[in-house]
């Protein structure tokens, strides 16, 4: 009996129909780094059939050929001759987000295409705008280099009111950069700044079902079930305590399920008590620490019997972003957490 991770190819297609759709006119790279979102890439076929399909490593470039053609978005770019080389044999489009990197493509011998990532507010990774025309200048010199298009990445597009997303558009929008493709928006932006979907949209987490935003949004369909198995059912006594530390106490005569996943499998150890469970489709509180194999859920006097399927998330009932709220985190986390040893199937 395994904690199960279900990945649903009709939800991966009907997401990136949604992105279609918010964004005609646009090229879509499927974000699908971090073994796409923690979906593992060989899984999430229906993906990467995007015009693009952006990685952050290597490592992620080489599996993605095993898999399919399309070309690539190697976002961190190259650090070293080896790596620019194998970028260019795996079909990778190449960021460029720092000058140091110029360096190393400017004499490039073998035919490249380079997106410039620009600065524009989140000071993390990028160019500023005066290493962005120097760049420029020094690359086009290069027959061999195709400049794709000009990115930038917004700090706070999950917030579509704050002030900061205006004054990022106002600095993409007062670069000098007309003749190339731009590109600026992720899932947040997508769904809520249709001025800047430009030429490429960026779209990640609503790919896998998950709303940038928070709150679940029900036109996009949760790709990844975890779900794991009834393992124990106990009556207990009013007064009596659950788990770890003893941080839960039964305030009537009740009945608790154990349900076999925990924070091992990538169950957050920081859901709180109360954090539902979906099992037989009711949700039951979680009641008690997440140990690191099981959970206790307070079923009350509902009937479940051993074996039977709890749900953790990825339902219509029960999606991840409710998870996350009760555990002080986000999707993104969630997803990507979840370990190895859970049972990663195509549905
Ligand atoms: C991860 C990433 C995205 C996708 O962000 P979501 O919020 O998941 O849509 C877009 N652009 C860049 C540069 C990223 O690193």
């Amino acid at each position: 009996m395994h904690a199960v991770a279900a990945i649903s190819q009709s939800a991966l297609a009907h997401n990136l129909s949604i992105v279609r759709a918010q964004a005609p006119h646009c090229k879509i790279v499927s974000m699908v780094k971090a073994n796409a979102y923690g979906h593992h890439l060989s899984h999430s076929t229906p993906l990467l059939q995007a015009d693009l399909l952006g990685v952050s490593e290597l490592s992620e470039a080489r599996q993605l050929r095993q898999l399919c053609n399309q070309p690539i978005l190697l976002l961190p770019g190259v650090y070293n001759p080896t790596d620019l080389n194998e970028a260019i044999e795996l079909g990778c489009h190449v960021v460029i987000h720092h000058p140091s990197q110029v360096a190393l493509i400017a004499n490039a011998t073998q035919a490249l295409n380079i997106w410039l990532k620009v600065d524009t507010g989140m000071h993390r990774l990028g160019l500023s705008a005066d290493e962005l025309n120097s760049s420029i200048q020094q690359l086009v010199k290069n027959p061999n280099i195709h400049i794709e298009a000009v990115m930038s990445h917004f700090a706070c597009a999950d917030e579509p009111s704050n002030v900061k997303n205006l004054q990022q558009i106002s600095h993409f929008n007062q670069l000098d950069i007309a003749c190339f493709n731009r590109s600026m928006a992720n899932s947040a932006a997508i769904l809520s700044q249709p001025s800047v979907h430009f030429d490429y949209v960026r779209p990640g987490i609503m790919l896998y079902g998950v709303s940038p935003f928070g709150e679940p949004d029900e036109t996009l369909q949760p790709v990844m079930q975890l779900s794991a198995p009834v393992v124990s059912i106990k009556k207990i006594s009013v007064g009596e305590c659950v788990g770890y530390g003893a941080t839960w106490q039964a305030k009537e005569d009740t009945t608790i399920a154990v349900i076999g996943i925990g924070y091992g499998d990538g169950y957050p150890r920081h859901a709180k008590n109360g954090t539902p469970v979906l099992i037989n489709n009711t949700l039951y509180p979680l009641a008690g620490r997440v140990s690191m194999d099981l959970i206790c859920v307070d079923i009350g006097n509902a009937l479940v019997n051993i074996g039977d399927k709890a749900i953790l998330w990825g339902h219509d009932k029960l999606r991840v972003e409710t998870i996350a709220q009760y555990s002080d985190t986000i999707g993104y986390e969630l997803l990507t957490h979840v370990s190895s040893r859970v049972n990663f199937i195509k549905t």
